[in-house]
């Protein structure tokens, strides 16, 4: 497999030129379970683990490799796998809550994908808030996002919707395709490029395994699974969860994608409701709350109707979400700083012992 295909470019090619690792080539994880990868790299594809070194180094779960991630491998001798020596850094990444050893923490779904299509259906199921939301996460995930309108066979006032879409999501393509009549579902070859990464994300039901199928020509829950014998020569069937498609292109798509949840910082948002940042930019106070104070352009907007008031209130339930959000994180964030300490102490203790015990 050609790396270009891959996804390989300049950025990631710096990086790997920058580690100070002997015999190592870059790969592409395709699968990831509890301890093991599946990777993909010019020779092929491999069952991966990482090293003693990296599980060493790593102080958390989004440390190691996820589906999308570029790594630094070795071969292990008489091609019996690889061994990850190394995570390249993650030019954008899909997260989500965690609950581990009853801490909240990041566990990264994906990484690397450049395109978010984020797909409703148009059969009733449209709905306005849920559509910003995904935007949002799109956004914060360090993504572009494409919202496909699906189901456009099914629908009398496709152009209406669109119209509503564009406008509330502003600067975001929208188009209206139908997965079944395969009507517009070739604008999506705009987005999927050689060497581009995309991933589908959106509510059950609204057709993205049905697109998917389509882009690969075949159903995927079928054929597309990877075969390998285990050590003990048990027989596991793994999904592959990216995918090169026969026209160029990469498409990820993990089950946890799918109901994904805001997880980051501020930016998605102020991205995916620009209105609204530009509205309170033009409160007369630095630090509107757009609840009681004088001259508040939100309130105002709300109030001539400018600004929708369901889509202020969808913002700042998100808003709420990521504040509270902020706060479980800076807590995770001291128990590692702690946990660094502990490392480096029992580190110290573990020294003065050896001088101890061998030096007298
Ligand atoms: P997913 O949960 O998002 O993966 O949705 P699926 O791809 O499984 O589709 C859910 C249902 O919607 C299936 O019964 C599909 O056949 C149907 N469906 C998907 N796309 C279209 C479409 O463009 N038009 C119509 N009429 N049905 C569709
Ligand atoms: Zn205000």
């Amino acid at each position: 497999m050609n790396l270009i295909d891959l996804g390989w470019n300049d950025f990631f090619k710096a990086h790997f030129e920058s580690l100070d690792l002997d015999n190592v080539i870059p790969a592409r994880v395709a699968v990831q379970q509890k301890d093991r990868s599946v990777i993909i790299c010019e020779e092929g594809e491999l069952w991966a683990e990482v090293s003693g070194k990296f599980r060493h180094a790593a102080l958390s779960k989004s440390d190691y490799p996820t589906v999308g991630d570029w790594v630094a491998i070795t071969m292990k001798p008489g091609g019996d796998g690889a061994v990850i020596q190394a995570l390249l850094p993650r030019k954008s990444k899909f997260s989500r809550r965690a609950v581990l050893d009853g801490e909240t923490g990041e566990q990264v779904l994906s990484a690397n994908i450049d395109t978010a299509f984020v797909v409703c259906g148009l059969d009733g199921e449209y709905k306005l808030r849920r559509l910003e939301r995904y935007i949002a996460v799109a956004y914060d995930s360090g993504t572009s996002p494409v919202v496909i309108l699906n189901k456009s066979d099914l629908c009398d006032e496709v152009d209406a919707i669109r119209s509503e879409v564009e406008a509330t999501a502003t600067g975001v393509p929208v188009h209206p395709v139908s997965a079944i009549t395969k009507d517009g579902l070739d604008v999506l070859d705009d987005y999927l490029e050689k060497g581009r990464t995309a991933a589908f994300l959106g509510s059950s039901g609204v057709g993205k395994s049905t697109i998917i199928n389509s882009l690969l020509g075949y159903e995927r829950q079928r054929t597309g699974e990877v075969r390998e014998s285990d050590r003990r020569g048990r027989h596991i069937t793994t999904y592959r969860e990216l995918i090169v498609l026969p026209n160029g292109g990469i498409l990820i798509d993990t089950p946890g994608m799918r109901e994904i949840e805001i997880w980051g910082e501020q930016d998605g948002l102020s991205r995916a409701f620009d209105d609204i940042e530009a509205l309170a930019s033009q409160c007369r106070f630095n630090d509107c709350s757009h609840a009681t104070e004088p001259g508040c352009a939100v309130r105002e907007a709300l109030e001539n109707g400018d600004l929708d008031n369901d889509r202020y209130q969808n913002y700042l339930k998100l808003q709420k979400e990521l504040q509270r959000l902020a706060i479980r994180k800076s807590g995770k964030e001291a128990h590692y700083q702690k946990l660094q300490g502990k490392k480096f102490s029992s580190m110290v203790k573990e020294v003065k012992k050896f001088k101890r015990d061998k030096l007298g």
